[in-house]
């Protein structure tokens, strides 16, 4: 499930925000500030984000510094006829903006475009040398079909839908498993080493220092 962080302070809109995009299939999450979305993009992971520009505390701007290294694509909530505003988000690294107040079928459009763009919505992945159907759950390596489980299935895709990134143990097994994590990283280690021999990952899947795991592969 693709996942979407809404970080805005007028609760209305955010509430608005989340009703239509969960209705469309997203898994959506609210923070109403700067700092308490910095904390969570740190600890957890997302498709994408809705930033509003005219937060407390820590403001669009200033997040988007913090959140243009992880490459998660970002839209950008601006207020009516702030042009400034709009400029400087996407010089900032902003994937789109949408100007507030605005349609939900507009909303619901940038926000596919965007997912288009990074690949988040592809059916079938092509990333270090397998091919990763998503409707038909199946995997193959130059042809050859290989047989996974359902909880590696969807370990696999997180991380291809992933590359380059850094997920948290925490973060990896709330995806996959769908619980809160309690800090036994044993069921997440365990299903990784497994991953990794089965579909010829071993130079690929790496762990990160206290972190957890990250899927290298050249772009
Ligand atoms: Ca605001």
């Amino acid at each position: 499930m693709i996942r979407v962080l809404i970080v805005e302070d007028e609760k209305p809109i955010a509430e608005l925000v989340r009703i239509s995009l969960s209705g469309a299939g997203y898994r959506c999450t609210c923070v109403y500030d700067g700092l308490a979305a910095a904390d969570l993009i740190e600890r957890e992971n997302f498709d994408l984000i809705l930033l509003d520009v005219m937060l407390p505390g820590v403001d669009g701007f200033e997040l988007m510094e913090y959140i243009r290294p992880l490459g998660i694509p970002v839209i950008f909530l601006t207020a009516r006829g702030a042009v400034n505003d709009r400029v400087r988000g996407l010089k900032a690294g902003a994937d789109d903006y949408l100007v507030k107040p605005f349609e939900i079928i507009e909303l619901l459009a940038r926000v596919e475009t965007v997912l288009r763009r990074y690949h988040k919505l592809d059916r079938v992945l092509e990333i270090g040398g397998l091919t990763i159907d998503v409707s038909s759950r199946t995997v193959s390596r130059a042809g050859e079909e290989i047989a996974l489980t359902k909880k590696e299935f969807e370990l696999l895709l997180l991380f291809a839908r992933n590359p380059g990134i850094a997920l948290y143990r925490e973060t990896i097994y709330e995806r996959v498993w769908e619980s809160d994590y309690m800090g036994d990283s044993r069921t997440v280690d365990l299903h990784v080493q497994r991953l990794r021999k089965k579909v010829g990952w071993e130079q690929k899947l790496r762990a990160v220092y206290k972190i957890g795991y990250r899927l290298e592969v050249d772009a």
